[in-house]
């Protein structure tokens, strides 16, 4: 285990509990000043203190106070994966709930600098930025292209597919809640068939399966390809601290519950993330080259039902519909197994 994923205990830890990993009381946590400061643990989303995330010992770069729901887990994706990439970072952000939340200008939670950009564009901005920066001879910054699934699978799908084809030098980090949360919970290529949206009612729930944007990645045979999610902080941090030192386009897949689109209380946003995880509905792997898969570890299996019973957008589903949801969760898994077993 490297010093960032010790830093960060994750909700599946590996090995046994170190002094660092003792979870303090609500009391005790209150009991400290509260944001940038070093070593101070911050209770996060309501999960009952098994969770709490130390502050890594430097600087807060998500400061206190942002326009986001109570509970959302992009905004714990984005706060985990600034610390570890640090304040020499650039983030390029399109439309999206994160371009909302953020603040309006001149106010911003994120202290390191921010381009918001048309929707379609993210990546072919900050392949242009990661230029610039090299034209300048700066080879150390970070350029972050962080975007959800509208502007992942969907949007701005032909400019991320460009700029990977040209190995363009950058980090492209999609926080994935599975639709168009901020502008009314519509439906995208990444919600998965079964789930309820604005736009695929009840009465007309979606029917097509979630796209496989890794494997899409995995084929412009990308230098690292990777899902992560908020509920294993442990991996998200570990990921994101590889990506960090590769060079060449690098993607990652980041779960990030939305307890307001899913039908969820916020307080259960790592609940949910953790549960897809053990029940493999969003199960963690990398992918090097395009053809090197590995899975990564994860606790053992759990029924999809787990996962699916918090979330008011699966509520409806029948006993049939739920069984049909787990033989595709099943056989997605072998699948992946699969991949991985061949690559050796
Ligand atoms: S709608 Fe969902 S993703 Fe958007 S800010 Fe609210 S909880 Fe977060």
């Amino acid at each position: 285990m490297n010093r960032v994923s010790e830093s960060i205990p994750g909700s599946f830890p590996r090995g046994s509990a170190s002094e660092s990993n003792q979870i303090k009381s609500p009391r005790e946590v209150e009991d400290s000043p509260h944001a940038c400061r070093s070593k101070a643990e911050i209770p996060l989303c309501g999960a009952a203190g098994s969770f709490n995330l130390p502050v890594p010992e430097k600087r807060e770069l998500f400061t206190p106070g942002h326009y986001g729901c109570p509970g959302c887990g992009a905004a714990l994706a984005m706060r985990q994966t600034l610390s570890v990439l640090g304040e020499d970072t650039i983030v390029v952000m399109p439309a999206g709930c994160w371009s909302t939340f953020i603040g309006i200008y001149p106010y911003s939670c994120l202290t390191v600098p921010v381009l918001s950009v048309a929707f379609a564009s993210t990546a072919a901005v900050a392949a242009g930025v990661k230029s610039g920066l090299s034209i300048q001879g700066n080879d150390h910054t970070t350029v972050l292209a962080w975007a959800g699934d509208g502007g992942t699978f969907d949007i701005g799908l032909q400019a991320l597919s460009g700029a990977v084809e040209r190995d363009e030098d950058i980090l492209f980090i999609c926080y994935d809640n599975e639709a168009y949360m901020n502008t009314g919970i519509q439906r995208s290529s990444a919600t998965p068939a079964g789930g309820w949206t604005t736009t695929t009612p009840d009465s007309a729930r979606k029917a097509q399966r979630k796209k496989d944007i890794v494997e899409i990645m995995a084929a412009h045979r990308i230098p690292y390809a990777a899902t992560a999610s908020i509920g294993a902080p442990a991996d998200l941090a570990e990921k994101v601290q590889k990506a960090k030192t590769i060079r060449g386009s690098r993607f990652i897949h980041l779960f990030a519950s939305c307890p307001t689109g899913w039908r969820h209380d916020p307080e259960l946003s790592l609940e949910v993330a953790r549960a897809a995880v053990k029940s493999r509905v969003f199960p963690l792997y990398e992918v090097s080259e395009g053809n090197v898969w590995k899975e990564s570890p994860m606790p053992e299996k759990e029924p999809v039902d787990r996962y699916l019973k918090h979330q008011g957008r699966f509520k409806k589903l029948s006993a049939v519909e739920r069984q049909q949801f787990q033989k595709q969760v099943d056989n997605d898994w072998e699948r992946l197994l699969k991949k991985c077993r061949a690559s050796g």
